[in-house]
């Protein structure tokens, strides 16, 4: 209900939020020139205003656009909050450093902990929105109940900011980040704008303070400025902001703070080639991935299914199996290489005693190829030939033994070829034809896939 009357929702608070957006820019701006008590402060350097119906799906994580950053520009968002232990220690963190950030409320959080909306909203930080129960199913979920997730998620944080439109951006972050194209038409059509992320820092996952800081910081390293995603309802996460924060300031990286734009308040002018992560160059030649079709991640206590990334490609029934779960489609069979190759490896290992005349190699030509092999001078012709299968069996494989033993030998057969051709029935080629002085040819037992 809430988000079909969103649209009409912050047209009636144009005029407020044009007020507040010039506040907090000149604030924000005030801020990022001093940081009153901490003059080493990190500071946000400018106010990004973006409209969301002209760019409606941002981060490079699943989407071709991303915020227009410049280089070493960071922004950063809070997932799943508030939760009151955590999320207070997360904003006295910002404000030591005089950090705006955008946070995505989950609704029942915010049912349980108005006041903790109310604080964000209040230290100046955007409020955008985050579903009303958080379900990890948005990638298979009918309109319907994305509508519900939605507008619920909207009217609880609404509800907690005393219904002060003014004081929620019309941002959402989809749980998981397990979009759909439906989810995504549906949350454009509310004038929505969805926000992925360029990197995370795996904070919700059960690694140390530790971790979450190096991750962090390599991730952004490697694209030079983003989105980062964190999340404010763990502990870990205050464990490792600090450090984030003094490391960003170190290296010179700088925050933006985002707001949605409106009619009072004009977004941002940029070209439409800053909204890549990197600008397509006329001398470099570049591919594009397709965009991930779900990124899958838990804030949960609960750890979701894994990302399909983690998972080995070779391992192509678990990968299915995984794909089925979520409903994704299948990719197309590979032709090459085989993904089952290694299943067909290991089955090698129970197939049956194969049949004693899958292969049939002249027995010259096998000493041939057995003094090769075993890079040994060639044996006289006088070798006997089940003397020979023995050598093989002794030297070889595993399953050569097998055969070479008792039970086994009946695998063996001497039978003379037909005149004129070899074992396999072919016509002998002259020049690859020594003589065997027994005339006979052995029957090598061998493998023989089924
Ligand atoms: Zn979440």
């Amino acid at each position: 209900m809430i988000a079909s009357v969103a649209p009409g929702v912050w047209k009636r608070s144009r005029t407020a939020l044009c007020l507040l957006a010039l506040t907090c820019a000149t604030s924000q701006m005030a801020a990022a020139a001093e940081c009153p008590g901490h003059p080493d402060a990190l500071g946000t350097s400018r106010t990004l205003v973006v409209d969301p119906r002209e760019h409606p799906r941002i981060g490079t994580m699943q989407y071709a656009e991303t915020l227009p950053l410049a280089d070493q520009e960071v922004v950063l968002t809070f997932d799943d909050g508030p939760l009151p232990k955590y999320s207070n220690q997360v904003l006295a963190i910002l404000a030591e450093q005089c950090v705006k950030a955008t946070f995505f409320i989950i609704g029942r959080q915010a049912n349980a902990n108005p006041e903790g909306v109310r604080k964000v909203a209040d230290a100046g930080h955007t409020v955008g929105t985050h579903s009303q129960n958080h379900p990890l199913t948005f990638q298979k979920m009918p309109v319907e109940k994305v509508k519900q997730e939605l507008d619920g998620g909207i009217a609880s944080t609404l509800a907690a900011l005393n219904g002060d439109t003014s004081k929620l951006a019309p941002f959402f972050r989809i749980p998981g980040l397990l979009r759909a194209d439906a989810v995504e038409e549906y949350l454009v059509s509310q004038g929505i704008q969805i926000w992925s992320a360029d990197f995370p820092a795996d904070d919700w996952r059960h690694v140390s303070p530790s971790r979450v800081y190096d991750l962090a910081i390599q991730r952004l390293e490697a694209k030079g400025k983003g989105i980062l995603l964190l999340h404010d309802f763990q502990a870990r996460t205050v464990a490792a902001l600090p450090r984030i924060l003094h490391e960003l300031k170190a290296r010179g990286y700088r925050i933006v703070h985002v707001v949605p734009a409106t009619p009072e308040r004009p977004a941002t002018p940029t070209e439409p080639q800053q909204w890549q992560l990197h600008s397509p160059s006329e001398t470099v030649a570049i591919a594009r991935w397709p965009k991930i079709p779900s990124f899958a991640f838990a804030e949960r206590g609960i750890l979701p299914a894994p990302n399909l990334s983690h998972f080995d490609w070779q391992d192509s029934e678990l990968l299915h199996g995984v794909r089925r779960s979520r409903g994704v489609p299948l990719p197309p069979q590979a032709l090459w290489p085989r993904p089952s190759l290694s299943v067909q490896t290991s089955a090698l290992n129970t197939l049956p005693v194969p049949a004693a005349n899958v292969f049939k190699i002249p027995e010259a030509a096998r000493v041939t190829l057995l003094a090769t092999n075993s890079r040994v001078k060639r044996p006289e012709p006088t070798v006997r030939a089940p003397r020979a299968a023995a050598s093989v069996a002794s030297a070889g494989s595993a399953r050569s033994r097998v055969a070479a033993t008792p039970s086994r030998r009946a695998a063996y057969q001497v039978a003379p070829p037909p005149a004129g051709r070899d074992a396999h029935g072919a016509a002998k080629h002259p020049a690859a034809a020594p003589s065997n002085p027994n005339g006979r040819a052995v029957r090598v037992a061998s493998l023989k896939k089924r």
